[in-house]
């Protein structure tokens, strides 16, 4: 078998892995990056492309009050430096603009992957696609082989460092079932990414955090199917931070206004289907509107409802009752006279959807230390292994503060890292202990 040598190799070539590849590479390393699917890009590539973070660590606070909540200062302190970053392979499509708990800028993600991938093979690495990682095993001299199977066969690659960046669980049906109580979930997001990274990083000795159930996920119209990424976005009922959601008791059980995102971590964790009532007001001006500035413009009621999900329209909130009960839901007539009810549902047309919990990627994962290196059960670090994007733990928990920025700024650093490891420079293990510092004092 073929045995090709680098200094650093990264699993995964999504945000994370690429942006870890790029630093090294930069920082003078030969990098081989292990994709599974086969193109490049990961979540990155079908996402919205909104590079966002809240503005302070406090703004952090109001919208993650978790107690994982560990990495997530780091993404708000880096968020100037990752645009600075990005724009030097593309310019923003957009300037930045208020996006969920914070702000951001659009970007061109695939045209700025394909200028990454080139600097990677400037300095001598390889990304490498359609590549089935099947084990990784520490060599005698401190080193890594990681063995697998590409389209031509089996293929090994030996490396001083490893970056575990795979992109979370939330294909693997076992985790999706996990984190709902086990009422199960649509996948809103990578079909490749089924835990494989962390299991490589626990086959080192890596230690996971999956007692963090927070994940980020929206919420869809139960019947429908995405039969591509493309979907992800035009199901997504955004507008449910404006409207109202009962579980089939016909109780209200969340705060809608924390934002479509969290009622669907609520909904998850109560029962895992409910229903989702909005104004006329509110369906006019998500159909006419873009969720977030340079995202497509979409009436996801209709989308939904000509893909045959759960939807309807009521003249009253006793209409909205009676087409309900049929789906299981039992509403008082009493709701109508709640007052945040009647504010939010007007006194015109209530647009309805059965909806569901659809995930996007899991908050659990592999523990990492300040710098990103990969701790045992002990809370020390292996040693060479780091971890970046979604595989790793504990950036958020019980909010979500962007997935994009976390990625490029847990990225970078477990690139420089690992390089600077690898290339002999730093030793390992040398950060500072995560609860000694103010900046990581959320945990
Ligand atoms: C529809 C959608 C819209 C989104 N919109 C936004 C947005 O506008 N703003 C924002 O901040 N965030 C957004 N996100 C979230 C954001 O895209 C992700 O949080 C981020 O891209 C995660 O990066 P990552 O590199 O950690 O993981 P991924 O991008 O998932 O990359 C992981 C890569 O590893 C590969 N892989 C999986 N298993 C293996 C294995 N065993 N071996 C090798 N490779 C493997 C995967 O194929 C993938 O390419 C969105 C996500 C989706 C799905």
């Amino acid at each position: 078998m073929n045995t090709q040598d680098f200094d650093v190799l990264v699993l995964g070539a999504g945000m994370a892995g690429l942006s870890a590849a790029t630093e090294a590479a930069n920082a003078g390393a030969r990098v081989a990056v292990l994709e599974r699917a086969p193109m490049i890009g990961g979540s990155a590539a079908v996402s919205g492309g909104y590079v966002w973070a809240p503005a302070t660590e406090e703004d952090l606070r109001q919208e993650d009050r978790g107690e994982y909540q560990i990495h997530g200062a780091k993404v708000v302190a880096g968020y100037s430096e990752a645009h600075a970053w990005l724009s030097g392979f593309t310019a923003p499509l957009t300037p930045e603009r208020p996006a969920l708990a914070g702000r951001g800028r659009k970007y061109d993600l695939p045209l700025a992957f394909s200028r990454m991938s080139q600097i990677i093979q400037r300095a001598g690495g390889m990304v490498f696609p359609a590549v089935e990682v099947s084990d990784i095993v520490r060599d005698s001299d401190g080193g890594f082989l990681v063995r697998g199977t590409t389209d031509a066969g089996s293929a090994a690659w030996r490396s001083r460092t490893v970056i575990v960046a795979t992109g979370g669980r939330q294909a693997d049906p076992n985790a999706r079932a996990e984190l709902s109580g086990g009422a199960g979930m649509a996948l809103r997001g990578n079909a490749y990414s089924a835990g494989g990274g962390m299991n490589l990083a626990v086959s080192l000795g890596g230690m996971l955090n999956l007692e963090n159930k927070g994940f980020y996920g929206h919420l869809f119209a139960a019947g429908v199917t995405p039969v591509s990424p493309v979907d992800f976005i035009a199901f997504a009922l955004y507008q449910s931070e404006q409207g109202i959601l009962l579980d089939p008791e016909g109780t209200r059980f969340a705060d809608e206004t924390r934002g479509d995102h969290n009622n669907a971590t609520s909904l998850a964790a109560h029962g895992g289907r409910g229903l989702l009532m909005w104004s006329e007001a509110v369906q006019a001006e998500a159909a006419a509107q873009p969720f977030v500035a340079g995202s497509p413009q979409m009436d996801r009621w209709q989308i939904s409802k000509d893909r045959g999900g759960r939807v309807g329209v009521g003249s009253s909130l006793a209409e909205v009752a009676e087409a309900a009960a049929e789906w299981g839901y039992s509403i008082s007539p009493d709701l109508a006279s709640d007052p945040v009810v009647s504010e939010r549902l007007g006194g015109g047309t209530i647009y309805f959807a059965e909806v569901v919990p659809a995930i996007t990627y899991t908050f659990g994962g592999v523990r990492a230390d300040a710098r990103g290196e990969v701790l045992n059960s002990a809370g020390e670090v292996l040693g060479g292994v780091y971890v970046a994007g979604a595989d790793m733990s504990d950036i958020y928990h019980k909010g979500y503060g962007g997935g994009l920025c976390a990625a490029v700024v847990t990225g970078r650093e477990a690139g420089r890292n690992a390089s600077e490891q690898a290339l002999g420079t730093v030793p390992a293990g040398s950060a500072p202990p995560l609860a000694a510092s103010p900046e990581y004092g959320m945990i």
